[in-house]
């Protein structure tokens, strides 16, 4: 049987695509705001600006290509029965291979029925703009889970977690919670890594078995995956 790999990644994976964190620029993310747009009690008080800021981070993503941390995790399939959770909203990690990807906090290429959370509509590239509407007839918003809202992958993404053999984390500040305590969940006995540029290292070292990789995602992906490939 393969071992089991369950990889949690972050924006930080994706920065080297040229898509933009937001944690390093003071709770701003590309210059907005992060509650005005990216919480539900933003999404109340001005469902426009909203909608124009996840249609520019849509564009964005399309525009952007797997860089060779997304690739190279992909790689990991050829030996290994790998799972990545991911924080992100664009669509890398599946554009760079990867066949099983959890998207925790949504997908910015897919759009969602306000008055029923299971109407959910896979529009591509394209942009929601006010006055499109579900076949129900109710305004469309991103599927994505803001701030304030339940995270409902949180049960099947911790169980993932809690069968891992190699626990491997990339490029996340371990700040927005739930997804941060996922941590906890792996074995004490499972192998794990973090590959950050800026990792917590007093913290992370605190954990059973981590190693701290303080590196760009590319690098430092390489190098475990290389580890991993030939042990
Ligand atoms: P974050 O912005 O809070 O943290 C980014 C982390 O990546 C930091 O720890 C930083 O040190 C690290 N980092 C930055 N550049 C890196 C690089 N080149 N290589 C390795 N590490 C690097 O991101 P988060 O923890 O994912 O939380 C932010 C939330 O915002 C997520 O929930 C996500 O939904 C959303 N978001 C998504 C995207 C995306 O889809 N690409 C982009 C921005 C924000």
């Amino acid at each position: 049987m393969k071992q089991k790999i369950v990889v949690l990644t972050g924006a930080g994976i994706s920065a080297e695509s040229g898509i933009q964190t937001f944690r390093g620029a003071g709770g701003l993310w590309n210059g907005y705001n992060v509650m005005e747009v990216a919480s539900i009690d933003g999404w109340h008080k001005n469902p426009k600006l909203v909608l124009d800021f996840y249609n520019l981070r849509r564009a964005d993503a399309a525009n952007a290509q797997p860089n060779l941390a997304h690739t190279e995790l992909a790689r990991l399939e050829q030996k290994y029965d790998v799972t990545i959770i991911t924080q992100n909203v664009d669509d890398l990690h599946e554009r760079g291979g990867s066949t099983k990807v959890l998207h925790l906090h949504g997908k910015l290429r897919e759009a969602r029925s306000t008055q029923n959370e299971q109407l959910v509509y896979d529009i591509g590239a394209n942009a929601i703009e006010l006055g499109d509407i579900c076949e129900m007839g109710s305004q469309l918003r991103p599927n994505i889970v803001w701030f304030g809202e339940m995270v409902p992958l949180m049960e099947t993404a911790s169980h993932e977690v809690s069968q891992a053999d190699i626990f491997i984390i990339v490029g996340t500040s371990l700040l927005v919670y739930p997804a941060a305590s996922l941590v906890h969940y792996a074995p004490k006995t499972a192998q794990k890594y973090i590959i950050d540029i800026a990792p917590d290292e007093r913290e992370m070292k605190r954990i059973p078995n981590m190693h701290v990789i303080a590196n760009k995602a590319s690098l430092g992906v390489s190098q475990v995956v290389e580890q991993l490939m030939n042990g």
